[in-house]
């Protein structure tokens, strides 16, 4: 992958994020249909979280159904240990692919197999976005699927790999549809509704599994933080203070 290829057309000043995370914007390139190689592990959160386009960076996203792999070609690393008293693994988008032994004997060809599907969708909140039924950033009155997480607006977000991706290190983002109809502009949630990045509730996590916080501190730890963020003015360097980065690290 030419992974600089697209990285200034990426780059997404409206939400300001740590260096360490835009540093990522390098491993990005633009490919056609709407769609961008990214450089799986934390490149890949981090182009939802700052350096992706603003019809993903300025959303908040939720899962259509979970995550569909092809187990016979990939395995998937967590990033982060499994939990002591929960035996399941934490994943998130920071999440690297390894090649099955069966996989790995296959040749170029049988690598264009498709092996990693995530599909997500807009939650609609705080925003213009359209919902199915109709209605702008709400349903109309008595609409009987507001509470279908996929009803809220048609964005969807398709994160995939093949075999000779996972190979490559990449995956393959997609964005199919939009929030709203063409020609109407895009009205974001308020940058502190966005949700805090993957990185920092990873570190989070990490900090309480290892014992370094409780729940309690951990939370603790965040909240002057975004205390300030509530009360900072509208002012330049405010978008620091949104929800995504809030504490910046
Ligand atoms: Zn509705
Ligand atoms: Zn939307």
């Amino acid at each position: 992958m030419s992974a600089s290829a697209g990285s200034k057309a990426a780059l997404q000043p409206s939400v300001l994020a740590p260096h360490s995370s835009t540093l990522n914007a390098t491993k990005i390139a633009r490919v056609p249909g709407n769609s961008w190689l990214v450089s799986a592990g934390p490149a890949l959160s981090d182009f939802f979280g700052c350096n992706g386009p603003a019809q993903i960076v300025l959303y908040n996203w939720n899962k259509v159904r979970g995550v569909w792999i092809d187990r016979v070609y990939v395995v998937r690393n967590p990033k982060v240990m499994p939990r002591l008293s929960i035996k399941t693994n934490v994943h998130d988008l920071a999440d690297v692919l390894g090649l099955t032994p069966f996989a790995t004997k296959l040749g170029p060809l049988g690598g264009t197999r498709t092996v990693y599907r995530l599909q997500l969708c807009c939650t609609g909140k705080l925003s213009n976005c359209l919902r199915l039924c109709g209605g702008i950033g709400a349903c109309v009155i008595d609409c009987p699927e507001t509470n279908l997480l996929w009803h809220c607006c048609s964005a969807r977000v398709v994160v995939s790999a093949t075999i000779n991706d996972v190979k490559s290190g990449i995956m393959r983002v997609t964005l199919v549809e939009n929030h709203v109809p063409l020609g109407t502009e895009l009205q974001p949630p308020p940058l502190l509704s966005l949700r805090p990045d993957t990185a920092l509730k990873s570190t989070l996590v990490h900090d309480c599994i290892a014992g370094r916080e409780t729940p309690i501190t951990a939370l603790l730890k965040i909240t002057p933080a975004l205390k300030l963020a509530q009360s900072a003015p509208l002012a330049a360097g405010f978008a620091l203070y949104n929800g995504r980065y809030n504490p910046s690290f």
